[in-house]
């Protein structure tokens, strides 16, 4: 079965979510304070000290993340609006993620529907930022490697970015979380990238749909009016 939910609107978490994510640094923070507290212990094993280091090192690796996937998004939009050729986005996308696909053995392709150049107003940056997120998405959902295809269509009036895995796929419950903050279902997880993601394509007023079959894969749908 092939689900769909299309013009996810979750930004109504949004306002929550500085809040949120407060408290979710406070809990590293208040493991690492707990590891350093002993530490400083007299007669503490070799064993124990590295022990300690390592889960407090953990902790702050785990609050950088929460900060790293948050932070571009909560900066402030410069509000400069560029022409954008999308093909030339998903190139210096693929540029960017390439080393991390890589490590997974994850193939990435790109083709065009069109010889003709793309242009939709935007900020480089952030929808740079929006296709990394989907593009690292789609790499971890294949833990055993495989094909990413990233695809652009011409339609009347709008432009078209298909990001397609074939990955584990989602469950209908699983799409219709997608974009909640803290929706995750990884270990090492965040769920925040896709927080960020709508958040910037409602800004550019795109619309994102996503279509999953169980152990298949994905097909990540992003919409662009063209002025
Ligand atoms: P994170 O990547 O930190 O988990 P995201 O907001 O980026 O947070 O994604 C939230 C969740 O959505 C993921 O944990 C995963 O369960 C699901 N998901 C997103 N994209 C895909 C995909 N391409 N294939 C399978 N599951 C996905
Ligand atoms: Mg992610």
């Amino acid at each position: 079965i092939r689900e769909r939910l299309v013009a996810l609107e979750k930004d109504r978490m949004v306002g929550q979510l500085a809040a949120t994510i407060s408290h979710e640094i406070r809990n590293p923070l208040t493991s690492i304070r707990g590891f350093l507290q002993l530490l400083d212990q007299k007669e503490l094993s070799m064993y124990d000290q590295k022990r300690y280091i390592e889960l407090a090192l953990s902790g702050v690796d785990q609050a950088n993340t929460i900060i790293n996937d948050y932070l571009n998004y909560a900066k402030p939009s410069t509000g400069l609006q560029e022409q954008l050729d999308i093909k030339k986005e998903l190139e210096a996308t693929l540029r960017f993620i390439s080393p991390y696909a890589s490590d997974h053995q994850v193939v990435i392709e790109i083709t065009h529907d069109n010889e003709i150049p793309l242009y939709i107003l935007g900020e480089s940056k952030k929808l740079r930022q929006c296709l990394m997120n989907l593009v690292k998405n789609a790499i971890e959902s294949m833990p055993n490697g495989g094909l990413i295809s990233m695809r652009t269509c011409k339609l009347p009036g709008a432009v078209q970015i298909l990001i397609t895995d074939t990955g584990v796929g989602m469950t209908k419950e699983q799409i219709d979380s997608l974009g909640m903050p803290f929706f995750t279902t990884k270990e090492q997880g965040t769920g925040l990238g896709l927080v960020v993601v709508m958040s910037i394509i409602k800004m550019m007023n795109g619309t994102i749909s996503f279509s999953s079959s169980l152990n298949q894969g994905t097909e990540c749908s992003i919409l662009f009016q063209q002025k």
